[in-house]
């Protein structure tokens, strides 16, 4: 398979002030994940299928033999190292390969196989001796689109005649130009421009379209209508696939809206728990205080691994520094860092090659590491109307029951900031 050259991409989120708690960027944390992405997220929940047909027989396969695909097709998937399919494809597969073709809602974890999913369905539907836009997959952002892009290139090694080219900000494809890719990618106000004010896509011709990370999608301003737009103007035999990785009853009103007649498919989340972790505090008169005590356990922190969470920028930084120049080896993730960046900070620190990690909240969702065995809050989240942010601190030190190894957390905390502590051990009991 090949693409059309790609602009360069800056994921960076520089902001002048420093002094700013790191907000969650849904986007910019889903591309993290992809970036940093090994293998698939296990969750021991049963897989949830509500049928459009109750009446007609539910599919599901153990291994990829049983889809009848394309051999250049099965090809790909076997050198992408993949044996079986995930538990969610082991269900959605038999579905999105369906004919006629079936519509359908997925929502999992990030990790679980959405993406691999759909871009075999894509690519097992391109007829690849028409020349012209036959599957549609909307992205939140430019990079995540590049990043789904990726995903068909390996897994369509192979399919030599398929093509994918990218309808994001940047490429610049002259008018009137005559589209002959099959998979086109891209955002939907980019999309939106090249199917109507452009020309460049009929959409009639759609096969396969895919709605990707819909939770991140209704979080952009304007993204929901754009898309519902090219929705309306698919024909009504072309299959449409939608995929969340949460659900929240937004996401649900939305997959509703924009897709007719669908399965759904669920997979719960590994609950976090503290079940498994020994919670400490150490009580402190001051910063400089808090300082001290963790240097006093630093010795015994390294011997595993550690995070240290801070709740701004600026703390983060000062502690980063302090810690320095007292000779200890740290390393410092936040949210003014290019996702790239941030990418390959968390991808030493999981190579073992950093033992401490510094950062804010923007590491405590999503960001799985395994290894991590202390965490350390050098600061207790809170919210803006400075109470115990529980959620928060779930995050940061929780583990998944089934899969989480035991761990400890050391809560470094100021005098005053006591009664905090108090509710989070009231509240987590
Ligand atoms: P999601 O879209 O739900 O985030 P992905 O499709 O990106 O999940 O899959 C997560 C990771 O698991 C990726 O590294 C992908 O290559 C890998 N993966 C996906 N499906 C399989 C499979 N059947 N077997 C092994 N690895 C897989």
């Amino acid at each position: 398979i090949r693409s059309t050259t790609v602009p360069n991409v800056d994921g960076s989120n520089n902001t002048e002030d420093d002094d700013e708690d790191d907000v969650v960027d849904l986007a910019a944390n889903s591309l993290l994940n992809k970036l940093i992405r090994q293998s698939l997220v296990e969750s021991s929940h049963r897989v949830e299928v509500l049928q459009k047909d109750p009446s007609s027989p539910l599919y599901s396969v153990k291994t990829f033999e049983e889809l009848r695909l394309k051999e250049e097709l099965l090809k790909g998937i076997y050198a992408m190292g993949f044996n079986r399919p995930s538990k969610i494809q082991e269900m959605a597969l038999p579905m999105m390969l369906a004919h006629p073709p079936q519509n359908l809602i997925a929502q999992s974890q990030s990790g679980t196989g959405k993406t691999a999913a759909f871009v075999l369905a894509m690519l097992s539907r391109v007829n690849t001796l028409e020349l012209f836009p036959q599957c549609l997959c909307l992205a939140p952002t430019y990079e995540l689109a590049l990043q789904t892009g990726r995903v068909v290139e390996r897994m369509g090694k192979f399919c030599v005649d398929v093509q994918v080219m990218y309808a994001i900000r940047g490429n610049h494809i002259p008018r009137g130009t005559d589209v002959t890719k099959q998979i086109i990618i891209g955002t939907p106000g980019t999309v939106l421009d090249w199917c109507f004010k452009r020309k460049l896509i009929d959409l009639t011709k759609i096969r396969v379209f895919v709605l990707d990370e819909a939770d991140v999608m209704i979080d952009t301003q304007g993204f929901s209508d754009q898309s519902i737009r090219i929705q309306r103007a698919l024909p009504s035999e072309c299959q449409m696939l939608l995929f969340s990785a949460t659900f929240e009853d937004s996401v649900w009103q939305f997959a509703e809206r924009i897709i007719p007649d669908p399965n759904v498919i669920k997979l719960r989340k590994e609950e976090l728990t503290l079940n498994n972790i020994r919670q400490y505090y150490v009580l402190c008169e001051n910063r400089k205080d808090k300082y001290q005590a963790l240097c006093n356990i630093y010795g015994g922190i390294t011997i595993g691994q550690a995070i240290i969470f801070c709740q701004t920028r600026r703390n983060a930084k000062w502690l980063t520094v302090e810690m320095m120049q007292d000779g200890h080896q740290v390393s410092l993730l936040s949210g003014e860092l290019t996702v790239d960046q941030r990418a390959s900070i968390i991808q030493r620190f999981r190579d073992g090659k950093e033992k401490v990690l510094i950062t804010t909240n923007v590491c405590a969702r999503g960001i799985d590491v395994k290894q991590v065995t202390i965490v350390v809050n050098f600061d207790l989240p809170v919210n803006q109307a400075e109470e115990p942010d529980y959620e928060t601190y779930l995050h940061r030190i929780g583990r998944t029951g089934r899969f989480g190894k035991k761990g400890l957390a050391f809560n470094m905390i100021e005098v005053d900031k006591l009664p905090l502590l108090m509710k989070i051990q009231d509240h987590f009991r």
